[in-house]
């Protein structure tokens, strides 16, 4: 199969995308279910009826365009991304992996190609989590519940205002369910958002696991004393638990815990102020791992080191945990076909973890799911600054193309 995306057209379509909601710095700020989002999906229903493509949405807002390139009762393979941003994000993260599904649907249809299977290149609703995180795809697999929309990340305001001017319910979010036997995989095409692919000379990331992250608030406690008349030796000050500890934290992850992270993003003094030894200090602790077995170590880790800080600084230690996503594998059968068609291109490809979250993490829980990257200039993501080099992305979408045709192999 010598199939190839339309570059040139790929193009077109992004740098059409790109000025929906663009900040004018070369980023764009289009928020789930904003004006830009919602006009950025309009645009996309636009580019679907002009392909002649079938449009579908859920009741999660998830937008489709579907080919039905496969027996009547075939199951569907699953192409997407996401068209929404971070507040004033970049342009590659998401419209990619969208523009690269909506091409190979074009490109399968121009081609008259038979299939095994349907296809569907899908922009899920809220992926970056201005109102919940991952909610379309969440909806899609049937891990969203009632309760988790009553306390959504961004606020109720927020998720009722968005779902309000997309013309969307709550109630209308939880059909969006679908059975998994209608499913036979799901592929994304994404950027890396790091450094990895560059350093490595590699044009291709093919993913093995999304990374789990696990976030405590942990409390140092000590006393409150005069700054002025208590000496150094008799204090127990909360800032020094607390500080040591973001220092420590970095060691044993860069020593002992390859491809994780760690991260200290907060730290809150009580009383907090400049004539009195601090009697609490509360930080916000997030790390990540790409295995299971990695991550309760590293778990381990960092608790036994937050101990050990209190310890000798005279200090209590109260740790609570927050909130915990396991790390998701990548299917074997996914990742084979990405390795397969990326040596079939030519092109040099690595296997890596992904440090982010991605709708594939929900996808991978009712079907295999496999994940594309193509290389970041500099690493930037999330900012107007994110960039990936043209001739990368369209490597990827062929990546995408040739992978999705080896998970669905031409039919008789
Ligand atoms: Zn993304």
């Amino acid at each position: 199969m010598t199939l190839r995306v339309n570059g040139t057209r790929l193009h077109a379509d992004f740098m059409a995308l790109s000025e929906i909601g663009a900040t004018g710095d070369g980023g764009v700020h289009r928020p789930a279910l904003s004006e830009a989002h919602l006009e950025a999906r309009k645009w996309f229903r636009e580019r679907v009826a002009e392909a002649r493509l079938e449009f579908r949405m859920d009741g999660a807002g998830n937008h489709s365009a579907f080919l039905a390139c496969g027996p009547a009762d075939a199951p569907t393979l699953l192409l997407g991304s996401h068209l929404d941003s971070v507040r004033h994000g970049g342009r590659f993260d998401g419209p990619l992996g969208v523009l690269a599904a909506l091409e190979i649907l074009r490109v399968v249809q121009e081609a008259g190609i038979r299939l095994p299977v349907h296809l569907e290149a899908i922009d899920f609703t809220d992926e970056e989590g201005a109102l919940l995180g991952e909610l379309g795809s969440a909806a899609l697999v049937g891990a969203l519940t009632a309760e988790a929309l009553r306390e959504p990340r961004g606020g109720r305001a927020a998720l009722e205002t968005g779902l309000n001017r997309a013309g969307l319910t709550e109630a209308g979010v939880l059909t969006a369910c679908r059975d998994p036997a209608t499913l036979v995989g799901y592929l994304e095409l994404h950027i890396e958002q790091g450094s990895r692919l560059i350093d490595a000379q590699a044009d291709i990331g093919v993913v093995t696991s999304i990374a789990g992250i696990c976030s405590y608030r942990l409390a140092f406690i000590g006393q409150a004393a005069h700054a002025g008349t208590t000496s150094m030796t008799d204090r127990r000050d909360a800032a020094l638990g607390a500080s040591a500890f973001a220092l420590a934290a970095r060691e044993v992850v860069l020593r002992d815990f390859p491809d994780c992270v760690a991260n200290v993003g907060e730290m809150c003094f009580a009383p907090g102020s400049f004539n009195v030894v601090p009697a609490q200090v509360t930080l916000a602790l997030e790390f990540r791992a790409p295995e299971s077995e990695l991550f309760q170590q590293l778990e381990r880790a960092l608790l036994e080191q937050a101990q050990a800080e209190a310890d000798r600084f005279g200090l209590g230690l109260e740790a609570d945990l927050l909130g915990q996503i396991d790390p998701t594998p990548m299917s074997a059968s996914a990742q084979r076909a990405c390795i397969e068609a990326a040596d079939a291109l030519g092109l040099k490809h690595v296997s890596l973890p992904s440090g982010a979250g991605h709708d594939a993490q929900m996808l991978a829980r009712v079907c295999p799911a496999g994940m594309i990257f193509v290389p970041s200039v500099r690493g930037f993501s999330h900012s107007p600054r994110e960039f990936s080099r043209w001739v990368d992305c369209v490597n990827g979408a062929n990546v995408l193309l040739q992978a999705a045709l080896r998970m669905a192999p031409e039919g008789d």
